[in-house]
């Protein structure tokens, strides 16, 4: 399906839970708020399902902290028995040492984990948790299962901005195979910690000198670096970022049973709560949700476009 700014949308973010075992001081929790925990696994398998017919090939786990659902390992083997080929989560990586075996075993096919530091305290000045050499362990851990390309997010913000350059060497000796550079965003906390903000020009600059090839992704069109290590940098600049939007293919599944159809909008929102926790048939239920999709689709628009 193809809205009505030639987008098509190919992928379904879930947000599973808002609750957490970190405190990233500038976490935008997905846009959304409200509940901690509101859909069932059965709930967001019909969702996936329905979001299936309309074309989208690809799923995104993310919270909160994901790895804190009990029924996360059931939740990824639905998904792929409804035949996503693609079935990802992003983590924060503390529970990931013991889990990744399990996660890989259910049919999780690649991962994204959250390191924004390369030191002990940084870390711990970020997410409020002394646990950089445990999230070293998962991210280990997710490489021998296979969790292939196996892609670090860090966020730069001013508390870590002296330790981006080292993070590319630390990702190249851990032997991850991608690292998203990504621009601190005003959403959720994110808006008190703005002031925190760096637009990664400097980064970017360093990143253009140094790699052997330049590609844009059609993910949001962002550009991937590849470096003669084979490391592959990516750097995430969405706000106020046109074509990033233009680019955008994703739909939202928020906590509290919503599609939202961009992060940074409180407009454009289809509440299917209702439909869900009704007492209807599942056809029927199959068939509202598909009704909702398709007024999501039409009226999904970029946040930021062009003005002339
Ligand atoms: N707890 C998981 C984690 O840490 O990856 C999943 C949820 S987290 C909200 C998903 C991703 O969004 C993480 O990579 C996180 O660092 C990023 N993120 C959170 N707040 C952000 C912000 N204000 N600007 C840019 N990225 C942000």
């Amino acid at each position: 399906m193809i809205d009505r700014f030639g987008r098509p949308l190919e992928d379904l973010r879930i947000t599973l839970t808002h609750v957490c075992n970190f405190q990233c001081f500038f976490c935008h929790m997905e846009g959304e708020e409200g509940m901690e925990n509101g859909l069932n696994k059965d709930e967001i398998l019909l969702v996936a399902k329905v979001a299936k017919k309309f074309g989208i090939n690809s799923v995104k786990l993310t919270g909160g902290e994901p790895t804190l659902r009990r029924d996360l390992a059931e939740i990824i083997q639905g998904l792929k028995q409804l035949g996503y080929k693609d079935v990802s989560m992003t983590t924060n990586g503390f529970l990931l040492k013991d889990l990744a075996p399990k996660l890989k075993l259910a049919g999780l096919d690649r991962i994204n984990i959250s390191l924004h530091a390369v030191s002990r305290e940084t870390f711990k000045k970020i997410t409020g948790v002394d646990a950089f050499d445990k999230v070293i362990e998962g991210i280990k851990e997710a490489i021998d299962e296979g969790l292939r390309p196996v892609k670090l997010n860090f966020v730069v913000n001013k508390r870590n901005l002296a330790e981006a350059f080292k993070f590319i060497e630390l990702a190249q000796d851990l032997g991850v195979d991608e690292i998203h550079l990504i621009e601190l965003h005003p959403v959720g906390l994110g808006k008190t910690a703005f002031n925190e903000h760096d637009d990664l020009t400097k980064i970017e600059e360093y990143i253009s000198k140094i790699a052997i090839k330049k590609q844009i992704r059609k993910k949001h069109f962002r550009p991937r670096y590849i470096l003669s290590s084979g490391l592959v940098v990516e750097v995430v600049k969405p706000y106020a970022n046109p074509i990033f939007c233009a680019g955008c293919n994703r739909i939202r599944l928020s906590v509290d049973g919503k599609l939202k159809t961009c992060l940074y909008r409180e407009d454009n929102i289809i509440d299917i709560l209702d439909i869900l926790k009704a007492n209807y048939p599942k056809d029927v239920k199959e068939e509202l949700l598909e009704r909702a999709f398709m007024i999501a689709i039409a009226i999904r628009e970029p946040n930021f476009k062009y003005k002339i």
